[in-house]
């Protein structure tokens, strides 16, 4: 049996929960489907610094945590798999996933941003022996050895700095000579000593994949074309993100870089009455934390109004005839007190009324 929900939220990073928790407060039990990667983004992340209310930090994983329990206390229900299969055309909108298929009125997709990879074989294969998108998850595993991170952003640099607890040595391998992250984060990993540098130049190969694990990385610098192979024991990929939109091309209309396009910049309505996106699969600009909660919370709401409206405006027409039987009855009260029918009170064909017969 397909269930039937009023509010499905596709994503439980910070902007589903978020919408989670907005829609579940005004009696809309939303339903989510989770994704594999419950929690999102925050949850591959450490130190959360920047998310207001925690003045000193929070684990990202925490911060999930403490938002999924919120969403559950208001009585969101939540599925743990990914939606596998979407139909817009028409209300109520199809989502499948592998065992379930939901029926919702509206649809909110908070299915964020994954990690983007370079795209060498090697990286691939060597993919959890040594090769990692996540410090978060696997730096534990790389106690007294030496690692590389990739990457010129403040994942990069963040994904460094929480590398050298356990890290001996962390070699950051960037294209350029400048970075894209902030300037408080630069300077911190900038008195880190435990942190070396690789700018101006690109991964060429990752090895040994015969071996099965990382013992290499080939770099090659761009200015002067030199090719240098370093030993290594692990190498953490830190180069962005892709948005999880596939499930919707075709059906939802996605810019050059996959992001859903809304109505306006900031909005979260698509061209389709009731499908509602928020947090990163719409947020190519400023992807964090805050803003994507802020986004979902948008997005519950714009939910709620909807279907509130469509709900007086189903309420105002099923009263309708009942206001007319009440008009009829009024009436019928008055003719009974004047003592003749509203078929009386009809003017008479022209013909009777001139009495000619
Ligand atoms: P960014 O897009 O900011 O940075 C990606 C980095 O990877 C850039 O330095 C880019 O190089 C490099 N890169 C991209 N593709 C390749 C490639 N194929 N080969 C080699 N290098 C490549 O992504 P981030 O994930 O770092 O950050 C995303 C957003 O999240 C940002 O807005 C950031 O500020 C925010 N953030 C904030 C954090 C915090 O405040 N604690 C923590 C993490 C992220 P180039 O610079 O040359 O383009």
């Amino acid at each position: 049996m397909p269930k039937q929900t009023k509010v499905l939220i596709l994503g439980s990073g910070a902007a589903g929960l978020t919408a989670a928790i907005y829609a579940a407060r005004a009696n809309l039990a939303p339903l989510v489907i989770e994704g594999l990667q419950s929690g999102g983004q925050l949850t591959i992340t450490t130190d959360v610094e920047n998310y207001p209310g925690f003045p000193d930090g929070i684990l990202g994983p925490d911060l999930m945590t403490r938002m999924h329990k919120q969403a559950e206390r208001f009585g969101t229900e939540f599925i743990y798999d990914n939606a596998e299969y979407v139909d817009l055309t028409q209300r109520p909108f199809v989502v499948k996933t592998s065992e379930q298929e939901v029926r919702a009125q509206t649809l909110i997709i908070a299915t964020g941003a994954s990690a983007k990879l370079l795209g060498l074989e090697s990286e691939s294969k060597l993919m959890g022996h040594g090769v990692s998108a996540c410090a978060t998850c696997d730096g534990f595993f790389f106690r007294d050895k030496e690692v590389f991170v990739v990457g010129g952003g403040d994942t990069a640099i963040e994904e460094a700095m929480f590398l050298t607890r356990f890290a001996t040595k962390v070699t950051l391998v960037h294209r350029r000579e400048t970075f894209r992250a902030s300037a408080i984060m630069v300077d911190r990993m900038r008195r880190n000593e435990k942190i070396h540098y690789l700018l101006n130049c690109t991964v060429e190969d990752i090895g040994d994949v015969a071996a099965g694990e990382v013992t290499w990385i080939r770099v090659k610098n761009i200015k002067t074309g030199e090719v240098s192979q370093h030993a290594a024991d692990g190498v953490f990929i830190a180069i962005g993100h892709q948005p999880s939109t596939d499930l919707f091309k075709d059906k939802l209309e996605l810019n050059e870089s996959g992001y859903i396009v809304t109505n306006y910049e900031g909005s979260v309505l698509t061209k389709i009455k009731g499908v509602f996106a928020s947090g990163d699969c719409i947020d190519h600009t400023y992807r964090q934390a805050v803003t994507a909660a802020g986004s979902g919370c948008r997005a519950a709401l714009e939910a709620q109004w909807l279907l509130e409206t469509e709900e007086n405006e189903l309420e105002e027409s099923a009263h309708q005839p009942q206001k007319e039987e009440m008009d009829t009855s009024a009436e019928a009260a008055k003719e009974k007190q004047d003592g003749k029918s509203a078929k009386a009170q009809q003017p008479e064909p022209v013909g009777k009324s001139q009495g000619c017969c």
